[in-house]
């Protein structure tokens, strides 16, 4: 192979078939993408060792891709019921699936994730060395975060999210600075207490050239973790939150010395009026680096409806450059999802993208819209039904409430301005009352 990575052969002006399927996926020119790639503004997330991948762009200039959480925990650990998620999140159009497992053969599940799985897989190695290890987290070496790293490199995992930004500079600022809600990054909050026990610098940090050679070997994307994101809208655009901004910004650039391709990930909670400053705010300190989003969830008071809350945010912060959402389901904040709790999330979510999409004038992205409204006009049940983002919900709700007139639905019923306008345009008597 002439290159390491797609960064590498983007800047080497070679066209691999991974940019050829993502230019179709996205109809540009396999050339404008691999540009867009070389400068770090675009990355496919591709591990050199995950060959079920059906290969996914992440850029603001492409479509806004959607990511879903699953992952066994202590409390739940049900593998069935993951891998019955994992293929409800495929077949309704998730590109990327994040194993968050917590608890028991974490690597048994990573494995048959990469085998089977043409979604992009990330993980988070700092939670799978605490189950790896199993051993109390002060006794976990730096050499021992490394490989865990190294040891998901080689399953084919390909990105990461690896929270390198929380160096003792931005420990300090978070310190000094004191937050509504501290640190609510699982990952973060694992550092920062592993750090403040031995008093030693963040490994991830302190050997991210270690960290870059092994994404570098098989292509894997380094996700630069959000360990100091707002758990509150108190705390949004806060001190620590903007250190550690900085922090991964330089981290960036040492990332593409080696052609390791990046994203940068980010809040968390964020009132509404903050979020398209916060986009500007990381496309300027990383460069462009592509910006994937845990939300934002915009209000705080909505526990059960997490789906909602961060579905407004997202699709804000997608319209303003955001390229990739992390989904959250109604579950956030109270229990793991159940796998009704994932489809809402992922429905959620991908309405968010969607409308970020046509905002942003995604060519094409705006005719679902269109062929919706025709069949609308048309009072086309069955098609209406076709392209509903949930077809299933669409038809179970208009079966739970039949209207007289078949054409129409039980909302208006005779009153159906549409059915009404359609005939007045026609030539047709409209009566309404003794229709
Ligand atoms: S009855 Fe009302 S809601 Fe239903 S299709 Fe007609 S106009 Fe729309």
């Amino acid at each position: 192979m002439q290159y390491t990575t797609q960064m590498d052969a983007a800047r080497k002006g070679i066209i691999t078939a991974q940019m050829e399927t993502v230019a179709q996926k996205e109809g540009i020119p396999a050339v404008e993408l691999a540009k867009l790639m070389a400068e770090g503004k675009v990355i496919i997330p591709c591990n050199k060792n995950h060959k079920s991948i059906s290969p996914a762009g992440v850029g603001s200039m492409l479509k806004t891709k959607i990511n879903v959480n699953l992952g066994t925990s202590r409390d739940c650990k049900n593998l069935e019921m993951e891998l019955q998620k994992v293929e409800s999140a495929v077949s309704m159009g998730a590109e990327a699936i994040m194993d968050l497992s917590s608890y028991g053969d974490t690597g048994k599940f990573r494995r048959m994730l990469t085998e089977k799985c043409p979604a992009m897989i990330g993980t988070v190695p700092i939670y799978d060395a605490v189950v790896y290890y199993h051993k109390p987290l002060i006794k976990i070496t730096s050499e021992e975060w490394l490989d865990i790293v190294r040891m998901h490199a080689q399953d084919g995992v390909d990105f990461m999210t690896i929270h390198c930004g929380i160096n003792k500079e931005t420990a300090h600022k978070f310190k000094r600075n004191k937050r509504l809600t501290n640190i609510v990054s699982r990952g973060g909050s694992i550092i920062f207490a592993w750090m403040e026990m031995t008093g030693k610098e963040n490994p991830f940090y302190e050997h991210f050239d270690e960290i870059l050679e092994i994404c570098r070997e098989y292509d894997v994307t380094l996700s630069l973790g959000d360990a100091c994101r707002p758990g509150s809208i108190a705390d949004g655009t806060d001190a620590a939150q903007i250190e550690e901004l900085i922090a991964l910004g330089e981290l960036t650039k040492r990332a593409w010395e080696k052609d390791v391709q990046v994203m940068i990930e980010g809040p968390g909670h964020m009132p509404l009026n903050q979020i398209a400053a916060n986009m500007e705010i990381e496309k300027t300190l990383c460069h462009g680096a592509p910006f994937y989003v845990l939300g934002p969830i915009v209000t705080d008071i909505a526990p059960g409806y997490d789906h909602i809350t961060s579905a407004i945010g997202g699709a804000v912060a997608a319209m303003n450059g955001a390229s990739f959402l992390c989904y959250v389901t109604p579950a956030e904040h109270l229990r793991l999802p159940d796998v009704e709790d994932v489809k809402e999330g992922i429905i959620a979510a991908r309405i968010a993208a969607h409308a970020a999409d046509i905002a942003k004038g995604v060519p094409g992205a705006a005719n679902w819209d269109n062929q919706m409204s025709l069949a609308r006009k048309q009072l086309n049940w069955e098609e209406m039904f076709r392209l509903a983002i949930d077809p299933e919900k669409a038809r179970r709700y208009r079966a739970s409430s039949k209207p007289e007139k078949e054409d129409t639905c039980s909302m208006c019923g005779n009153f159906c301005a549409v059915k009404n306008m359609n005939r007045i345009l026609d030539g047709e008597i409209v009566s309404i009352f003794d229709e």
